[in-house]
């Protein structure tokens, strides 16, 4: 993140006001998440007997459930908690990023990491970037004519095939560690390598809380399921690995793990859809922000806002098609802001004397609200604003839901008129996709 500062202004006081050049996202190493961490997580049960174990995934050290945090001294509430780590025994894809391992893995000759794309447009636009990079790639590679393999993703197996055949992490790994240090540079990109997982950031608990029956945890948050699916199979990989045993059941328990990681960021982006069990699923981290009830559409995305108002429609024959019926109550509660000028200083004092002007905002800020004063005593001069109620003629924005083209939310004339419902001509219901049934 770049800063800079604006210089003092003219009466002299230093100017507190930074502005904001730029923000630049990267992915985080296997270093940083372990710096961020407060504690490993690698116990295969949260609780003993009640008490969090610890190393477990409820350890004291990423939040408290009550009383004070151990880490930030902070009573339970006021601390955000911490994150913890899970150590895993090998790398492992990253769902969301094995598609863009794949990419990677096109635009480097595999042999002496030389960059298979046919140009590097940094202006270009940067979402979808390696996608667009990828589109055009050298049949062979420049510099030592070596033929590139087909890589793909496998849905199935969460693995990456090489011309059809298994590609091993280990293998992409060293293939990946060959792109030239000025390609990723000139590219303004993190090294692929991080998009490989080695740890995992464990949440705090408080991001993912237990469910209490009275002082006793009826059941754990599914991320934390999720969580301990993924300590398990790990481990049971690494124990595997150390008693050096058969290749297909490291094999196995390998897959396994990659199951288990992959279903705890994605579970929808796991296997076929036909080896789906009937019964509930745990949710994953994605599914905690996407979709209708997820963080951004079901919490963060607007529902209503300042200047607007809601109802339901009808048709209305006696009105034009440009023009949209407005109820009373509703004109008497938006308004509108309107500058005094020359010209309309004299219209706008004669209509303080109705009840149609809200507020007066004189040149300073300040808001005179007219319930509560004596209107006579409010002389309007140029440079003051008047917040007047909606009426005939003035233009608003309508808009019908779901807003699926731009005809969706359309420029009208007001109107004013009784009852509670919006009134818009029948040959309007077309743009709006609306039924006036
Ligand atoms: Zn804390
Ligand atoms: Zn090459």
């Amino acid at each position: 993140m770049r800063t800079s500062k604006t210089p003092d202004c003219c009466c002299g006081h230093p100017k507190q006001t930074m502005s904001l050049k730029s923000v630049n996202f990267s992915i985080l190493n296997a270093g940083e998440i372990r710096a961020a961490s407060v504690c490993e997580v690698f116990e295969k049960r949260t609780a003993d007997k009640g008490i969090p174990l610890k190393n477990g995934l409820r350890d004291p050290r990423m939040g408290p459930a009550q009383g004070i945090c151990v880490t930030c001294g902070l009573r339970q509430g006021a601390c955000h908690g911490h994150f913890g780590h899970i150590e895993l025994c090998e790398p492992f894809y990253h769902i969301s990023w094995a598609l863009s391992v794949v990419h990677w893995l096109k635009l480097t000759c595999k042999d002496c990491g030389f960059f298979m794309g046919k140009k590097i447009d940094v202006d270009c636009a940067r979402s979808r970037y390696l996608q667009t990079l990828v589109k055009k790639l050298h049949s062979k590679c420049p510099s030592c004519e070596q033929k590139p393999s087909k890589y793909s993703w496998s849905r199935d197996t969460q693995q990456i095939t090489a011309n059809g055949e298994k590609y091993d992490t280990s293998d992409v790994l060293a293939h990946l560690n060959k792109i030239h240090a000025s390609t990723l540079k000139k590219l303004k990109m993190s090294h692929p390598t991080n998009m490989l997982l080695e740890v995992i950031p464990v949440p705090p608990p408080n991001v993912r809380p237990a469910i209490m029956a009275g002082d006793a945890v009826r059941s754990e948050d599914d991320l934390t399921y999720r969580l301990l699916q993924v300590i398990r199979s790990n481990a049971k990989l690494k124990n595997l690995k150390d008693d050096s045993r058969p290749s297909h059941i490291i094999a196995s328990a390998r897959e396994a793990t990659q199951m288990a990681i992959s279903g705890y960021f994605n579970h929808r982006k796991v296997g076929s859809a036909k080896k789906r069990s009937s019964t509930r699923e745990y949710a994953s981290v994605a599914s905690r922000l996407t979709q209708k009830e997820g963080r951004m559409r079901g919490n963060l995305m607007g529902k209503r806002c300042d200047f607007t108002a809601r109802s339901v429609i009808t048709g209305d024959d006696t009105l034009s098609m440009k023009e949209v019926g407005v109820p009373i109550s509703v004109a008497k509660k938006l308004t509108i802001p309107v500058k005094v000028t020359d010209y309309n200083r004299a219209s706008l004092q004669e209509l303080l004397d109705g009840d149609s002007v809200k507020f007066v905002v004189r040149p300073n800020g300040s808001r005179v609200d007219l319930s509560f004063i004596n209107k006579a005593t409010i002389k309007l001069d140029t440079g003051y604003t008047v917040e007047r109620c909606l009426r005939d003629g003035d233009i608003v924005l309508f808009n019908r839901q779901p807003s699926l083209h731009k005809m969706s939310l359309m420029a009208h004339e007001v109107r004013v008129l009784p009852y509670s419902t919006f009134r818009m001509n029948l040959s309007c219901t077309t743009p709006y996709n609306a039924d006036c049934k």
